[in-house]
């Protein structure tokens, strides 16, 4: 390999250095760039096809179930943030102020959207009148800024950063609990079906609830490093923000009632938790279904047989195009087949065709797997259908591999060195018995930086220990304890 070549690759290591890797993968694999202010990032145009296919899926699924879009605007009045006042205590510390228009000072500061509540919730409360306009679903797709304090990371966590809210209005407690787990379950749906990635579902212990929150509900994923990801949450905020607001309605009976609202997020967070899972030394493996370009042909020629072998790797792109496989054919005269490999390696793409003067000779195709290099010989004939087998394979393996990190890595403990020894030692999630209170989280947070990262969702489970392995008195509830990102 030359020089360039070379440093067109990976050189750091994910399992030594895994944060050195990660950035380095972000910007070689042409996601994501640094941009002049710290903790914001340009997304590049590969990057952002990736969180186009995650809204495309998300977006069908929510209007499949009565979710509309709309759009709010980016800045928020400080008195209508003031309104709620966990909102504005949860978020004071984070939020982007507006203080001048040009030359002029502005007469009321305007807060840069940390979340859209405190926007949304006034006009929800004028287009709610009756029973029969609720229930309301709104979703938006938005950036929002949050002057984060911790370190920040390309998609894990910047200042700005895109994503959906929905934000929606209910009769009761149980239409909107409802709401929040349905939310909750396509959240996780993506993970799984769509990112390979199995999720576990949860709750936020009550000090790590949204503010203003009820109940906060969590997606959670184990990174190969032993570290959990919040991966999206969703929230039912009770009538907390229907009260501060106004949204009431008049029921079947004629009297007025307070509405029950929810909102529910994902970010861009996702795209960080999906490169951090499968991606390699190699460079980025993405899943097929979120995958840009799904399959890759590169075919393989001496001169005397070019115009044979290229003509053959056309035909094969072109059923491929026609069956809906997304595939790129790189015919490139400059570049060598290693070369070639390489680069769709660091790119991610799937799936790899080779083509040369045996395959058209045979009549056949040798496909192989981006995950592990796996390489198989089929036949021409029916391509289209064994590129989509072998796509469902490669879906398999990231999935297989991703589930079996999350395997045996949810540990029991049952004292406080027992959480400190075997999280420092594993990573991973370590559950024990917890009495509930915040106070008990310090010691592991100061000693390891590991907090509680979710309790069950069932309020009712029984903690599975007797007592809290920090203080020793009566358990409330499991706690799961792990690092996180
Ligand atoms: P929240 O409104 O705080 O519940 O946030 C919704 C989701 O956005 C969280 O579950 C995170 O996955 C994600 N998120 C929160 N803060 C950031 C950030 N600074 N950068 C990227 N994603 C974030």
């Amino acid at each position: 390999m030359s020089d360039s070549e070379q440093e067109l690759g990976i050189t750091e290591s994910k399992e030594h250095a895994t944060g050195e890797w990660y950035a380095e993968l972000v910007q070689k694999a042409g996601l994501a760039d640094y941009a002049p202010m710290g903790g914001f990032i340009v997304t590049r145009p590969r990057g952002y096809a990736i969180w186009e296919r995650i809204q495309n899926h998300l977006d069908g699924w929510f209007k499949d179930t009565g979710v509309q879009n709309a759009y709010f605007p980016l800045f928020i009045p400080e008195s209508f943030l003031e309104r709620e006042k966990d909102i504005v205590e949860g978020f004071d510390p984070e939020v982007a102020w507006v203080t001048h228009g040009g030359y002029e000072e502005l007469e009321e500061r305007l807060a840069v959207r940390p979340t859209s509540e405190s926007i949304i919730a006034p006009f929800m409360a004028q287009w709610t009148r009756s029973h029969r306009d609720l229930p309301l679903r709104l979703n938006q797709w938005c950036s929002v800024v949050r002057w984060e304090a911790t370190e920040t990371k390309p998609f894990f966590r910047t200042k700005e950063f895109l994503w959906q809210e929905g934000h929606t209005a209910h009769h009761d407690e149980e239409d909107a609990f409802e709401e929040t787990m349905t939310r909750l379950d396509q959240y996780a749906r993506l993970y799984e079906e769509v990112m390979a990635m199995p999720p576990l579902k949860g709750r936020k212990p009550p000090h790590d609830k949204f503010p203003g929150a009820h109940t906060t509900t969590t997606v959670e994923t184990l990174m190969p490093d032993g570290k959990s990801v919040q991966a999206a949450t969703s929230h039912y905020l009770g009538t907390s923000f229907a009260e501060a607001f106004d949204i009431t309605y008049v029921d079947e009976n004629e009297d007025e009632q307070v509405a029950h609202t929810t909102s529910w997020g994902l970010s861009w967070r996702a795209m960080g938790a999906l490169i951090m899972t499968h991606s390699d030394d190699q460079g980025l493996v993405l899943p097929p279904a979120l995958a840009p370009k799904q399959v890759v042909i590169v075919p393989i020629w001496q001169e005397e047989n070019k115009e044979e072998v290229v003509g053959y790797a056309e035909e094969v792109a072109e059923d491929l195009d026609a069956a809906g496989v997304r595939v790129h054919l790189d015919d490139r005269e400059n570049r060598n087949p290693g070369f070639k490999y390489n680069e769709w390696e660091l790119k991610g793409v799937p799936l790899r065709i080779e083509i040369g003067p045996h395959e058209v000779e045979d009549g056949e195709v040798t496909l192989v797997h981006r995950p592990d290099g796996e390489s198989e010989t089929a036949d021409r004939a029916g391509i289209a259908e064994t590129a989509r087998e072998h796509l469902d394979t490669v879906y398999a393996k990231l999935y297989a591999s991703a589930e079996e990190t999350l395997e045996g890595e949810i540990r029991e403990a049952e004292s406080r060195e027992e959480i400190l020894g075997t999280i420092g030692q594993h990573g991973g999630y370590v559950k024990c018995g917890w009495c509930g209170d915040e106070d008990c989280e310090d010691p592991i947070k100061e000693a390891i930086a590991a907090e509680i990262v979710m309790v069950p969702l069932d309020r009712d489970e029984e903690p599975i220990h007797d007592e809290c392995a920090i203080c020793g008195d009566e358990a409330e509830e499991t706690a799961y304890f792990a690092k996180s990102y």
